[in-house]
């Protein structure tokens, strides 16, 4: 049904060995027979979900689920017509069941766990990882391990993984430290990994593209927009919207655009130099923490699928992220954290270069929901008046500015 391949050497693996990396280096993909495929639009009908697309998932048991995905597609008319753009929409991620769209990679990833026999599992994390992580390892009954990086995770997403029982280290240390060591420590205990080096991961998540080809009418929109830390995602939704194609579903696949912040941007860097592989960053910085990554493992297929795809990568600076969260929040009713903003920051700032085309459709993945970052938000927003318990002084408080 399904095998996983090096994307350097072709070696191939069989669906029973527990391998995250190849024995060169390279990343592994998971490749179907897709000649034994056959599904249709009619076949997806009914609600959206992750496991809606089980003919395209690496999994034969029964899922470790809290129905994840389906999350809604908003037309953004209001944000549109300030950017200059006719055609917007977004894609909420935010709207998972622990707030991120990591409950997709991690619905599949522990329910392939399982099936490897696998009894404890693991993750470093910037934070929404080790959230899912947590929450998917108490759904599945099984001990979970995160690595944070010690006063750089949102208190939303920490308060997550402590909750739902994980064991939570914090390492003196930047993410890409963590994951180093949490890589260790699976191959010495045998721990299952589920950082997005694992391409089971990717699997669940390719389902973005496949929810949003459904919600625009079976169509892909010209230019996908997201943030881009690990590389993980852009290289997932890129993958199922090249599935969908291959299988005849739409007809196009659309110009990937990551967006990093200007503290942590190798994969921008790549591109802008038309290098064959990033250059790690040793102190990546950024509001956004979710895209705080130095060294993102998957950035040979990212780089891959903007390239493959016609798109490309750009910077925002912080406070360019932090005014399209206010924006999207006031002016659309959609409230996501930092690096989810970095989307539309990034959409801005190609629409205002030109390398965007005003009359393209577009779709920007938010990825995490505000309140996984209410620190940050009470640091940007205003303080609320505090006033008498009069209605003087109500009235003189509503009026004033
Ligand atoms: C994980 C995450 C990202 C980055 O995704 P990658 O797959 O690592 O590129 C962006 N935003 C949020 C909210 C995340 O949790
Ligand atoms: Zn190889």
């Amino acid at each position: 049904m399904y095998h996983l391949e090096c994307i350097e050497c072709h070696r191939k693996y069989q669906p029973t060995d527990v391998i995250y990396t190849c024995t060169c280096g390279g990343l592994l993909d998971v490749v179907y027979d897709y000649s034994n495929i056959h599904i249709t639009k009619k076949d997806l009908k009914g609600p959206l979900s992750v496991w809606k697309y089980r003919a395209l998932l690496p999994i034969t048991r029964e899922p470790i689920s809290l129905h994840e995905g389906g999350t809604p597609l908003y037309r953004v008319d209001r944000l549109a017509k300030s950017i200059g753009m006719k055609e917007v929409y977004v894609k909420h991620e935010g709207m998972n069941p622990t707030g991120s769209f990591k409950d997709r990679g991690m619905t599949v990833g522990v329910t392939k766990a399982l099936e490897l026999g696998k009894e404890t599992v693991a993750c470093a994390s910037t934070g929404n990882t080790s959230a899912s992580l947590a929450v998917y390892g108490a759904r599945a009954g099984v001990p979970a391990v995160v690595l944070l990086p010690s006063g750089k995770v949102a208190l939303g997403k920490l308060a997550q993984a402590l909750m739902h029982g994980a064991k939570v280290l914090s390492i003196r240390g930047n993410f890409d430290d963590a994951l180093k060591l949490v890589r260790d420590l699976c191959d010495r205990e045998g721990f299952y990994l589920l950082n997005s080096v694992n391409p089971y991961r990717l699997e669940g998540q390719k389902t973005i593209a496949f929810e949003i080809a459904d919600q625009l009418g079976w169509r892909a929109p010209d230019r996908l927009v997201l943030p881009v830390g690990n590389a993980g995602n852009i290289t997932a939704i890129y993958k199922g919207f090249r599935e969908f194609k291959r299988l005849g579903i739409i007809d196009g696949v659309p110009k990937m655009t990551g967006i990093q912040a200007e503290g942590a941007s190798p994969v921008v860097r790549a591109i802008k130099n038309n290098a064959a592989m990033i250059t790690p960053e040793d102190k990546p910085e950024t509001v956004a923490t979710a895209i705080r990554i130095g060294n993102p493992v998957n950035a040979i297929k990212a780089l891959n699928a903007i390239r493959e795809s016609g798109g490309t990568a750009e910077t925002v600076s912080d406070d360019e992220i932090i005014r399209a969260q206010q924006e999207l929040a006031a002016l659309e009713g959609i409230g996501v954290e930092p690096a989810s903003a970095s989307s539309i920051a990034g959409l801005r700032k190609l629409v205002d270069m030109g390398v965007i085309e005003k009359d393209e459709s577009v779709v920007c993945v938010t990825t995490g929901h505000l309140l996984k970052d209410s620190e940050h938000v009470l640091a940007v927003c205003p303080k609320p008046i505090e006033i008498d318990a009069t209605i003087e002084a109500v009235r003189r408080a509503v009026y004033s500015n």
